[in-house]
């Protein structure tokens, strides 16, 4: 399979979440990556609006666009989410640095892919992608916050540059921090944050219960904020 790009978004109310904010950050990739996109931004932007009103109704979509530098796919299919994740779910951690550059988006994305499937395959929602220094850095598919005291932390460094995680520090004050697997056992809420989920309460980690082990109201709030747009 040829190196390439990708990108996944979603439709809310028909219309797809962050086009551009998604587009520009595939144009971002590609530059870490050394590749050139084989069409423009206009084109590919075109061919998103224009796939997802061709697929009229009022269901969500994934659209997903996977470029090499030969020829950029674009991929509609439905939203499917897995029922009952606003009660919150749980994670297991992975001992797991992804490959440099990690604020591309790369194809195939295998190292996410396989940690994300053995957290699946045993029951957990994503894998908590733990670093050398028993840092925790963001999910296989996902980007981490945690509460103490009321105020919100997330990692900075080494990270892919999520969406969801803009849109989460954009709606309220949000410190840059790192944080231990350990630690974060110990925090009042932590959630994670993706495109099709938006933000999701981890209310247990590797079978240990977080803060009051049900979603916790600074992450109920910003739940409701994404729901909102359904
Ligand atoms: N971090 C990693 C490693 C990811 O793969 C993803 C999404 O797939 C995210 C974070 C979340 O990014 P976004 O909110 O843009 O979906």
């Amino acid at each position: 399979m040829s190196k390439g790009v990708f990108e996944t978004m979603r439709t809310y109310g028909g219309n797809v979440y962050m086009l551009d904010a998604h587009l520009q950050r595939l144009e971002r990739s590609a530059i870490l990556i050394g590749m050139k996109l084989p069409e423009s931004m206009t084109t590919m932007r075109q061919r998103v609006v224009e796939g997802v009103r061709s697929r009229h109704g009022d269901y969500s979509l994934k659209i997903r666009v996977i470029a090499t530098a030969e020829n950029v796919a674009v991929e509609i299919t439905l939203l499917e989410i897995t029922p009952n994740i606003s009660q919150g779910v749980s994670a297991t951690f992975v001992n797991l640095e992804r490959e440099p550059p990690q604020e591309a988006k790369q194809w195939p994305y295998t190292q996410c892919q396989q940690a994300h499937q053995r957290a699946v395959d045993r029951g957990f929602f994503d894998a908590l992608l733990v670093d050398r220094s028993g840092i925790v850095r963001e999910g296989a598919y996902s980007n981490i916050f945690w509460v103490n005291h009321g105020r919100i932390y997330t990692t900075g460094e080494h990270i892919l540059q999520g969406i969801t995680r803009q849109v989460v520090c954009e709606q309220v004050p949000v410190v840059l921090g790192q944080i231990t697997a350990k630690k974060l056992l110990q925090c009042d809420e932590v959630f994670i944050t993706k495109t099709t989920t938006g933000v999701t309460g981890l209310v247990a980690i590797d079978g240990k219960t977080i803060g009051k082990g049900k979603v916790g109201p600074v992450t109920a709030k910003l739940m409701e904020y994404l729901h909102a747009l359904e």
